[in-house]
């Protein structure tokens, strides 16, 4: 009993609600590997990069657990990174899910790593399509980022074809984010 207690604790203390309910699950909730190194990345950055993983799309907690573990590890035992790539992640639960979180260096966007938030989709949005709730929550990361003083207030957002020779975000988070009011041409 003591012990169900004690994890109950641990888990509330390591996870966390955006300002408008969005659920954030750490790391250790998606049964993540702790990071081989870190560098650390400054405050009042002024770019945050929109990607996809191109790969799996995931419906559910479970799901999406399954599919970020899988995605950390081609990141970490095939591409031999420190950590999987991204500061942040999304899945098609609406839930954001802890990368190398805040104040971590990214691996996403080569040369604009050290400037910049990593925030990735999973799935492949040239025919995965998004869904309500994940474009809420990832304004409710952008805005979380600002409000700690990760992103500068006049951050401008780019999707990673903008900073990269590459497809990604996909075709249908392409058009929604130059919607987005920091979005930039
Ligand atoms: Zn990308």
């Amino acid at each position: 009993m003591v012990s169900k207690v004690a994890l109950l604790l641990a888990v509330l203390a390591c996870s966390q609600y955006l300002a408008q309910g969005v659920y954030v699950v750490s790391k250790a909730e998606w049964g993540g590997r702790g990071p081989k190194w870190t560098v650390a990345l400054g405050n009042y950055l002024n770019y945050a990069i929109i990607h996809h993983t191109a790969g799996a799309y995931c419906e559910t907690r479970a799901q999406c657990n399954s599919v970020l573990q899988s995605v950390q590890s081609y990141h970490m035992d095939s591409l031999g990174w420190p950590d999987i790539g991204y500061n942040f992640l999304i899945g098609g639960d609406g839930n954001v899910y802890e990368g190398r979180g805040w104040n971590n260096m990214g691996a996403h966007a080569a040369e604009w790593n050290p400037y910049s938030i990593g925030i990735s989709f999973l799935g492949n949005y040239n025919w995965d399509t998004l869904e309500p709730n994940m474009i809420s929550a990832a304004k409710q990361l952008l805005q979380d980022a600002v409000n700690r003083g990760q992103l500068s207030s006049g951050y401008v957002l780019y999707g990673h074809r903008q900073v990269s020779a590459t497809e990604c975000p996909g075709t249908h988070i392409w058009n929604e984010i130059r919607g987005w009011s920091h979005w930039s041409a």
